[in-house]
């Protein structure tokens, strides 16, 4: 056939059934299984093969047994039940202001809609549901993949193929976004044309998030490919993403009517939107300076990465090229607009979109408490002046979203045993009543739990061997393989190399050793890489190896195709979630969150998430928190840590049964894990963090800046551009006496800052233990003497100890966003100099 088109039409449906649609057309299912199951049965054989979508059910329904089931009382009452709780939940939400735009590359709602790669993906969406949950009045901003991310094969010997699937969206949850019965559509400037962009609606139980997709006859092939794949290889195709996402973000939502007073940025990714919105603000005749304070002054910028590699850059050429024209749209030089992104690295000069987020944002975070020291440090050069744990970005650590990755079974025997309002105050640790959790039930489900992980991980095995080819006896073999009264621990994540996924087979014999004893244990892993990382692909590769080569093929088996659904079934049924990750490497992690929720024990390198939840009774840490002087000896210390916790800890502690053959001991951790990772590490917690901590303190100040005419908005922005032309011309110096042990320093600093109105300049003394903390003491004005401005102060040490000091002048005014936002810095020299005559 010569194929012109796809018409695509959804059953009617027999009227007992009718809010099967409402249903299907709302990601709610995703988390919701008895909304799920409606749809699955259906047709219970294709339901898989739809991977578990909704939408496809109804479009490939087929009408008898349609009508069969609409005669069916039983399914009948179930569809109303579930219709019922549907809509009493999306009129429950309350839409609570401010009103925030969320805009991220990739989104895991679901494996039916494969616009995710991996972590980042999974919390944007966990992140939306959770708002949602909240009543936040969120909308997100992200991309439609027609070809998605791609799914993995593996041969025999974990050579990783990348498969990439057509995604139809008229068989997904998605509806397209018109205007006036017409798709709507934006524009964004590319080098000599205009890419057309228009938008898919997936709506998140209260929540709307319009995917963006260039899929359209009038922009040429190349640019309709534009949006194919996430993350598509090549920097050109990424700056055209990245420009897509930003700037055509923020003219969709214009052109939806919207306007965000807060803006969030999850990841660099996003940075562009910033250029687009201080643009709109220039055109109306606002200055720069002043456009760069309004627009920052709303928005947030969430860093996911700890190794300075891991941040997106472009070089400058393709900048210059690809935003030709943008330095005259804002009014500035191109030099001026190169340098809100600029990074110097050891090649020369790159634009940073990290950094353009944190030029154009006045909040930002990293994703755990370990993970925002590293980003201060990180990004310490771009407030130049300011100790380390001065840099104004902070943390939320990330969370899960319960409902999506808490199986069942465990969701409704956690809701007979918490208090009623547990479902909708997750994140309030008194609702988590896990004593009242009766053992032997949840030793039931736990083995339940298990086996079923050990069902799906043999048809997933059989379905692997038998593409690859796989001799009878071995798909047979398939069907039999692991034992599901084993302890069962899983290692599932990106094969990223600092992941470290064989650092278990550092020293093979021990391992061997452990794994043939006399009390059995079988591991579990998945896991995909990057289709350009290489490394990452010969990790899959040596991983396949090292198990052949061992011998331990029966014990330790690698599944394909890592995705949610997979992810799911790993959580939900090991008993231990094994993460080596190299520290500090892992921002935060949340495959262990999602185990914990689900009553496994996680056992992982103290970093990211774990080493905020690590308790020494709710699971294990391998090695410790200390930094080693080479990666091998790191390895090796770890290694060591993980055979001695597994062969001494963690086996004998599952097996030690008690005279009804449960092990209490090990339930007591489980119980610990649920209460101390299952409200902290939800998605409710973070998400009503942003809320607090971000969300409605931005609105606020953002409109503060904005009323009586901007008038504090050109007051800081007239401010700074004073203070910036000042500054180079700033002197200090100190007179400070050597000062006897025991004895209060005595200290006159003196500051010359011509044309820097004096109440906005203070002078500090800072002051740094040997053990590493950091006291900072205004010192006092104290008039003029020698052509400058004295500032005094004496200072004797609370505790005795060594301490270092420095003094310096800054810069601050009372309506910054903190007093640190822009770091007018200048530190006193060492020596004691002479006055400068003027
Ligand atoms: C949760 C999840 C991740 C992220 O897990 P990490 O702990 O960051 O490795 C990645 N992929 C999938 C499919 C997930 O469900």
């Amino acid at each position: 056939m010569n194929v012109i088109g796809r018409i695509t039409a959804i059953p009617a449906l027999p009227e007992p059934l009718k809010g099967l649609r409402e249903v299907a057309y709302n990601l709610w299912w995703s988390w919701n299984p008895e909304a799920q199951h409606l749809f699955e049965q259906i047709n219970p054989s294709q339901w898989k093969r739809f991977r578990s979508n909704p939408v496809r059910a109804l479009l490939e329904a087929e009408p008898e047994r349609l009508l069969a089931l609409a005669e069916n009382a039983g399914y009948v009452g179930a569809v109303e039940a579930t219709v019922a709780n549907f809509r009493h939940y999306l009129q429950t939400r309350p839409q609570k202001p401010p009103r925030i735009a969320y805009f991220s590359m990739e989104y895991g709602f679901h494996e039916s809609l494969p616009i995710y790669s991996g972590g980042l993906g999974i919390l944007a969406g966990d992140h939306i549901k959770a708002a949602s949950d909240l009543g936040l009045s969120l909308t997100g901003i992200g991309m439609f993949y027609h070809e998605g991310y791609f799914r993995q094969q593996l041969t025999p010997e974990g050579q990783q193929r990348e498969v990439y699937e057509d995604l139809l969206p008229e068989e997904l949850p998605l509806q397209v976004v018109l205007k006036d019965g017409k798709p709507l559509k934006v524009g964004v400037e590319f080098p000599g044309r205009t890419v057309y962009v228009m938008a898919y609606k997936a709506q998140v139980g209260a929540i709307p998030v319009y995917l963006m997709s260039t899929n359209l006859p009038e922009n040429r092939p190349e640019d309709r490919a534009l949006t194919a794949r996430l993350y598509a290889p090549g920097q050109e195709i990424r700056i055209e993403q990245e420009m897509i996402l930003g700037i055509g973000g923020v003219r969709l939502l214009r052109a939806l009517g919207l306007s965000p007073e807060v803006w969030h940025m999850n990841e660099g990714h996003a940075a562009f939107l910033g250029l687009e919105r201080m643009r709109e603000m220039v055109a109306a005749g606002s200055s720069f300076s002043e456009a760069l304070e309004a627009t920052a002054a709303g928005a947030l910028f969430t860093t996911h990465t700890p190794v300075p590699a891991g941040h997106d850059t472009f070089p400058l050429d393709l900048v210059e090229r690809y935003l030709d024209g943008w330095w005259n749209r804002l009014g500035i030089s191109k030099e001026e607009f190169i340098a809100l992104g600029r990074e110097e690295k050891s090649y020369g000069p790159v634009f940073s979109m990290s950094n353009l987020a944190l030029h154009t944002s006045r909040a930002a975070g990293g994703v755990s408490a370990l993970h925002g020291e590293v980003s201060r440090e990180m990004f310490q050069h771009l407030w130049k002046g300011l100790e380390a744990e001065e840099v104004p970005i902070g943390h939320i650590t990330n969370g899960i979203h319960t409902f999506t990755f808490l199986h069942p079974e465990l969701h409704s025997l956690y809701e007979r045993t918490f208090p009623k309002t547990w479902a909708e105050q997750l994140h309030d640790p008194s609702q988590w009543t896990v004593d009242r959790l009766e053992e032997d039930e949840l030793w039931r489900i736990r083995n339940k739990l298990r086996a079923g992980l050990i069902e799906e991980v043999r048809l997933r095995l059989f379905e692997q061997r038998r593409r690859n080819g796989d001799l009878p006896a071995s798909l047979r073999a398939a069907e039999k393989v692991l034992d599901p009264t084993v302890l069962t621990i899983g290692f599932a994540r990106r094969f990223a190399t600092y992941k470290r996924a064989i650092l278990m087979f550092t020293d093979p014999d021990r391992l061997v050793s452990i794994l043939n004893g006399p009390l059995p244990v079988q591991f579990v892993f998945a896991g995909k890489a990057h289709p350009k990382d290489e490394p990452g692909k010969e990790f899959i590769k040596k991983l396949a190896e090292k198990i052949k080569a061992l011998g331990l093929e029966d014990k330790m088996i690698l599944l394909e195709d890592y995705d949610m659904s997979l992810a799911r079934s790993l959580v939900q049924g090991v008993d231990v979630w094994l993460n080596t990750p190299r520290r500090p490497m892992e921002a935060s992690g949340t495959s262990g969150m999602k185990a914990a929720l689900n009553g496994a024990l996680n056992f992982s390198i103290l970093d990211g998430w774990w080493a905020e939840a690590f308790n020494t009774t709710n699971g294990w840490a391998i090695g410790d928190d200390r930094t080693y002087a080479t990666e091998e000896a790191q390895d090796h210390a770890d290694a060591q840590s993980f055979y001695d916790t597994l062969q001494y800890e963690i086996i004998p502690l599952f097996y030690a049964r008690g005279a009804v053959g449960t092990p209490s001991g090990w339930l007591a951790m489980v119980r610990d894990s649920i209460r101390t990772c299952g409200p902290t590490y939800s998605a409710q917690r973070m998400v009503d963090e942003y809320h607090h901590k971000f969300y409605t303190p931005l609105a606020k100040r953002a409109a503060h800046l904005l009323e009586n005419n901007a008038a504090v908005l050109k007051e800081v922005a007239a401010w700074k551009s004073q203070v910036q032309s000042a500054w180079n011309n700033v002197k200090v110096w100190v007179e400070a006496p050597h000062a006897a042990a025991n004895q209060p320093l005595q200290l006159r600093a003196f500051v010359q800052a011509y044309g820097i109105p004096t109440e906005t300049l203070k002078v500090e003394l800072v002051v740094r233990r040997s053990s590493g903390d950091l006291e900072v003491v205004a010192l006092k004005p104290s008039g003029q003497e020698r052509e400058a401005l004295l500032y005094t102060g004496t200072y004797l040490p609370a505790r005795p100890g060594s301490y270092l000091y420095g003094v310096r002048v800054v810069a601050l005014h009372p309506e910054l966003s903190s007093p640190r936002e822009v770091a007018f810095v200048k530190w006193a020299a060492a020596v004691v100099e002479e006055p400068v005559k003027v």
